[in-house]
Order: structure tokens, then sequence, then C-alpha cells
């Protein structure tokens, strides 16, 4: 279980559609004033060295956030506010013109608290804990984040409800345990119970997989049984049946601002153009409002 290292995909196109998501998420809930309680259930090592070990290795970010910003300066079109909120975040771990770090969902998240706010990050995984800590640790609002070594899907529901009623948690699982699937749906039903108007976003890989396949049917039932909103977008790159890279991924959000769904209008079809390989490129945009 301790195989999987998100420096490998660290900049991925399946980053970009999640941290974009994630970022519109946390913007529209601090339009409010009181205090958010988040939760990145599975927060990986937090920042990644793009140039280096297993992301130089892999070079995932170069059909990701290097390829969608050579796009857009070779376009000169008009860039949605999503998008652009998106660079910025990822600018602010980098010197002008440079994508040298590329920061995880942790990052991401930490930079965007207010005083008010709180961040809990889950991760297990030995040697990602510790260069996790040492990333959060550099952060000058450290005192907000807590970083725990333990198991994400099961400490979640201790911490619903928030005791503002106000809360984010961001669940990004590898899926590389096919109990992931099953964890997660378990989680959720917590999760929602425990605290129903919490906004939950889940990110999942579009593979052929029984498991992954039934997901987002599964995750809708939810929804359902739970009367509860959804929005369900998913990033298609290429269609190359049998090539074992991943080729498209999906962000599920219980509880969606109303914002949401105008951002990805904008957004989905700029990121098919910038990070589309062949004519399978695609997205979806659905949502319990439509
Ligand atoms: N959310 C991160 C981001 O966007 O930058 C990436 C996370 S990566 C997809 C999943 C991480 O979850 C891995 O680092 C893995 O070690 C960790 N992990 C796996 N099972 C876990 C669990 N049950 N609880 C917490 N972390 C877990």
């Amino acid at each position: 279980m301790f195989s999987y290292r998100h420096a490998f995909h660290a900049g991925s196109h399946a980053d970009i559609l999640k941290h974009l998501i994630a970022i519109q998420l946390l913007r529209y809930l601090q339009e409010k004033p009181g205090a958010l309680s988040i939760v990145d259930t599975h927060a990986g090592a937090g920042l990644y060295n793009l140039q280096d070990g297993f992301a130089a290795i892999s070079q995932e970010s170069a059909g990701g956030i290097v390829r969608l910003k050579d796009y857009l300066a070779s376009t000169g079109a008009d860039v949605p506010p999503s998008i652009a909120d998106y660079l910025a975040c990822v600018a602010i771990e980098n010197a002008p013109e440079s994508t040298a770090l590329y920061p995880g969902s942790p990052f991401i998240l930490a930079r965007l608290l207010r005083p008010q706010d709180r961040l809990r990050l889950f991760e297990l995984h030995p040697n990602e804990i510790d260069i996790l800590r040492g990333n959060i640790n550099q952060l000058h609002c450290v005192k907000q984040v807590d970083v725990y070594s333990a198991d994400g899907f099961s400490r979640l529901k201790g911490l619903l409800p928030p005791p503002s009623r106000r809360g984010l948690t961001l669940i990004d699982p590898s899926y590389e345990d096919k109990n992931d699937y099953r964890n997660l749906e378990s989680c959720l039903e917590e999760a929602l119970s425990r605290f129903a108007t919490g906004c939950y976003a889940i990110w999942y890989p579009v593979i052929a997989r029984r498991e992954s396949i039934a997901l987002p049917e599964r995750l809708k039932a939810i929804a359902k049984a739970h009367q509860r909103a959804w929005l369900c977008a998913e990033l298609r790159v290429e269609n190359a049946p049998g090539e074992r890279r991943l080729q498209a991924s999906g962000m599920f959000v219980f509880n969606p601002p109303w914002t949401l769904r105008d951002h990805l209008k904008d957004a989905l079809p700029i990121l098919k153009k910038a990070l589309g390989l062949d004519s399978g490129a695609a997205y979806t945009l659905q949502s319990s409002e439509a």
C-alpha cells in the first residue's frame, strides 16, 4: 500500500482539475466571515520539486501545468477567473516565469487560510508524512495547520460537525488499494450523517476498473439518500485504450456552491483545448441542479 508517491503525478492534468476546483470551493466558503474547518484526508507531501526526483522521472507536469501555461501564453486567450486563480496559487511557490515547484493540496489550502480558519491534514505514508511536516513547518500559518500520521478515512468523522458548522473536506485517495472505494463510501455516509451541510470534494480516476466505473453513480446515490445537491466534473485528455497512464479523472462535490458550475463551464473547454492530446479529449459537467 505504500508504493504510491504523489510526486510522480504532481502538476498533472488530474492535479489541475482537483486543485482548481478545491480553490473555488474555498473561495466561495470564505465569502462569509465564519471560521472554516478544512480537512485534507489524503495529503501527500505538500510541495513538489518538478525538476527533481519522482516528478522529474515521470514528467507528468509536462502534460499538465507546463502545457497549460504554454497554451495560455501562446494563444493569448482570455483566461477564465478560476484558471487564473489556480495559476496564481501555483505561482506563490515560484519565482516569476518559473514552475519549478508545484503545491499539493495541503499547500494550496494552507496558503489561502484566513486567521480564523483551521486546516487538518492526514497522511499515512512513513516518508510522505515526514516530508509533509517539514514543508508545513516552513509556512507562516503553521500554527493553524494540524498534521496527523493517521488514516484520513476513519479520522474524518471525529472532526464532524465542526464547531462553526462550516467545513470543506477534500478526499483524494490514490485508489491503489481497491478498499479505497469501499472506505470512501462508508467515510462519506458517516460524514454526511454527522454533518450534512458540509462541502465534500472527492477526486477519482476514470479508469477501466469495475469500482472506478461504478463510483460516480454510487456517489450520486449517496447524495440522493442524504438529499444533498452534487456536481460532477470529468476531464479526459486522451483516449488511448490499452495505455496504462491516467487519461481522465473526475471531481465529485457534495453541497457544491452555486458558483462552481459557471466557473467550470468557463474553465473546462479551455482545459480540454490546452491539455487534450488527441481527438478523444473531452469533458463532462453534471449536477443535480441541471
Ligand atoms: N491530496 C494530495 C494533493 O492533491 O496534493 C495528493 C494525495 S495522494 C493522491 C494520496 C495520498 O494519500 C498518498 O500520499 C498516500 O500515501 C496517502 N494515503 C493513502 N491512504 C491513506 C489513508 N487511509 N489516510 C491518509 N492518507 C493516506
